[in-house]
């Protein structure tokens, strides 16, 4: 049973920030683009807006009560689903950036991020399925061997098999170093695999015919701790050399969770090998062929730094839709009078009219559209890297992938925690009818909650932001930030009727700078709890400076078209609405980002220096 859509998404938006923002056009002239024309990449947009809206987002609501069962010891995910999965690869969205070479349309990935927030935001319990199964094939064409690539890379790409990441144990969560699956070589370079892994996303379900499970274990005598840790292709279902399935795998699907969220998704508790019948290949064959073991974390960190940006895409994608179901939301709902212009003639105003509604409504805009500039500008940068590596500049090329991955602690956990701070805004446009499972609101607040939890919590983000980025490089990471944001901020003072929200970067610039030599005096001192105690605003600071960057630039892009369009057009009312946005984060979001890098900067350690017993005594 599918329902209405509620999938919101503003095309005139969205074309803003790939072509106007992101100059989108400029980069399919490059030589690795250039067989993609603007119109082509226009129409792809359009296309996904319409998939979004017409197949994938009439499921969400119905998919979400249906939610993921086993029947009769088999695991199901909401039926609805199938005939989504089938068209969402029929039709060949998961190939839209793969290269040309592997049969894809070799699109860039600024174009397929834009798909894929219309995708996510439409149904993300949904999209995680074929979000994964590309993850997969991914590691599994960088890493693997031919012979792996064309028996799992292929059919993954084609749908015919799902995918997942499996890492988590009882008790390897955020510590994954201390997984205690096993694997014990056969001797004919396959190994035998144990163990229970819990969580595992798209784990088990009826939506293709195998499920390729790649696998973090430990082989026997390999060392503890996440360096002894290999990675292994473990199908649900054998798999014979030519593609045809085999006998179970001895893979079971011992319990699906009961969430509050994503129930669309199918979270699996698996159990590996308990008949003894469990076998896994090395990713990358055996180790007399030049595999390598352990080596299992750094191949699938390929998978998790995509896995991050997409969960930063979900946030992103549902996020934008709270705002824009409130929007509606509010012109309709009458309700108080207006502080000087009264009730109106319908007897009460929408509340859209009310000053504190519109505050939600533009916090929520802003924060929507600074978080899909702070993303589309990660994004670009892979591109960037991909140009200009068809041009042989591969050391630029190298460097630039190197200073985007100072950005992905910020996608993966300022999004996701704004994500859900916009659905519960939205809630809150809705008043008491947004508690309720008549609208859609409830249900991006339950869907969002994962996000800052599932694929690194924003806790471990922002240590990877504080205890490796910071200090990546002696620093140039962050040096080649303060730069660029330093040289816009100085142009931004030049700039007529900015100055004080230029003023106001500066000084955030100025805060963060502070902050950082305050993080290596400490960790000089012994002081590192100082640090890891305040990392996570430390990321919130970083990621508000970002996002005026992108803001104030999108604003000056918006003035300049203002200049152009007649006063009277949408297009005007469009220009205006972005320049607000720039204006409401600069005055009201950044200046608190301003004191809380100066709060930073004190080194407060209250909370580490509190004795145990004085959290309460009674737990
Ligand atoms: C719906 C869902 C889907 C999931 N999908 C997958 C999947 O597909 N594959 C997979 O492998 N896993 C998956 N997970 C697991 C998920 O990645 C883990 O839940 C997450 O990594 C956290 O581990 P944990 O739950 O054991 O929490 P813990 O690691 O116990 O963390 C609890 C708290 O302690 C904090 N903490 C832990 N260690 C530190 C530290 N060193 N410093 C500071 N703070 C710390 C954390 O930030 C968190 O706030 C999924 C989980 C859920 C709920």
């Amino acid at each position: 049973m599918t329902e209405m859509n509620h999938y919101k998404a503003d095309l005139r938006e969205l074309e803003f920030a790939l072509f106007e923002q992101f100059e989108l056009g400029k980069l399919l002239k490059t030589n690795a683009f250039k067989h993609i024309g603007e119109e082509d990449a226009r129409l792809i947009l359009k296309e996904g807006y319409t998939f979004a809206t017409s197949v994938v987002g009439p499921t969400m609501v119905s998919a979400d009560r249906t939610g993921c069962v086993i029947d009769k010891g088999l695991a199901k995910a909401p039926p609805e689903l199938r005939e989504v999965w089938k068209k969402y690869y029929a039709d060949g969205w998961n190939m839209l950036t793969q290269p040309e070479s592997n049969g894809g349309q070799g699109a860039p990935q600024l174009l397929g991020v834009a798909v894929t927030e219309m995708m996510s935001g439409a149904n993300t319990g949904f999209h995680m399925y074929p979000g994964l199964a590309m993850g997969a094939a991914a590691v599994i064409r960088a890493f693997g061997t031919p012979a792996q690539t064309e028996l799992y890379a292929t059919r993954l790409e084609k749908g015919d098999w799902g995918g997942t990441m499996v890492l988590t144990e009882p008790q390897a969560g955020s510590d994954v170093g201390l997984s205690t699956t096993k694997a014990v070589s056969r001797g004919d370079g396959n190994y035998s695999i144990t163990g229970s892994k819990i969580f595992i996303s798209g784990g088990d379900h009826d939506l293709a015919a195998n499920i390729v499970h790649l696998v973090l274990a430990r082989i026997e005598g390999a060392p503890k701790g996440t360096r002894g840790l290999s990675l292994f292709i473990v199908p649900k279902m054998r798999v014979n050399p030519d593609g045809s399935l085999g006998p179970s795998n001895d893979v079971v699907c011992t319990k699906l969770e009961h969430k509050l969220g994503i129930n669309a998704s199918a979270t699996a508790a698996l159990s590996f090998g308990e008949s003894g019948q469990c076998i896994g290949q090395l990713v990358g064959g055996e180790p007399s062929k030049g595999a390598e073991p352990g080596e299992g974390m750094r191949k699938m960190f390929l998978m998790m730094n995509g896995a991050r940006i997409g969960v930063g895409v979900q946030g992103l994608g549902v996020a934008s839709s709270a705002y824009f179901n409130a929007l509606a939301y509010a012109r309709t709902r009458l309700q108080g009078a207006h502080p000087t212009k009264g009730r109106g003639d319908k007897g009460a105003v929408p509340i859209i009219a009310h000053a504190d509604v519109r505050r939600m409504l533009m916090e929520m805009k802003c924060l929507v559209e600074g978080c899909r500039a702070l993303i589309y500008s990660a994004v670009r940068m892979l591109d960037d890297a991909h140009a200009l590596r068809a041009d042989r500049k591969a050391k630029e090329a190298d460097e630039l992938e190197e200073y985007m991955g100072l950005f992905i602690p910020l996608v993966k956990a300022f999004t996701t925690d704004t994500a859900v701070h916009v659905a519960s805004l939205a809630m809150q446009v809705y008043g008491g009818h947004g508690y309720l499972k008549d609208h859609p609101v409830e249900q991006y607040l339950r869907d969002a909650r994962i996000f800052p939890i599932y694929e690194g919590t924003n806790g471990i983000q922002a240590l990877d932001l504080v205890g490796r980025k910071l200090g990546q490089g002696g620093g140039k990471l962050i040096g080649r930030f303060g730069q660029e944001w330093g040289a816009f901020a100085a142009a931004m003072k030049e700039r007529k009727g900015w100055q004080a929200e230029a003023a106001t970067l500066g000084k955030a610039l100025a805060a963060l700078n502070t902050v950082v030599g305050k993080y290596l005096e400490f960790f000089t001192t012994g002081k590192a709890d100082v640090v890891l105690g305040s990392a996570t605003r430390f990321l919130e600071v970083l990621a508000k400076v970002t996002i005026a960057r992108h803001l104030a630039d999108a604003a000056f892009k918006a003035e300049a078209q203002l200049a152009k369009v007649s006063a009277d057009s949408q297009d005007a009312q469009f220009y205006a609405g972005k320049i607000a946005s720039a204006r409401y984060f600069l005055r009201n979001i950044l200046p608190a980002a301003v004191t809380l890098a100066e709060i930073i900067a004190t080194g407060d350690s209250t909370a580490v220096d509190a004795p145990d017993g004085g959290f309460s005594l009674a737990f």
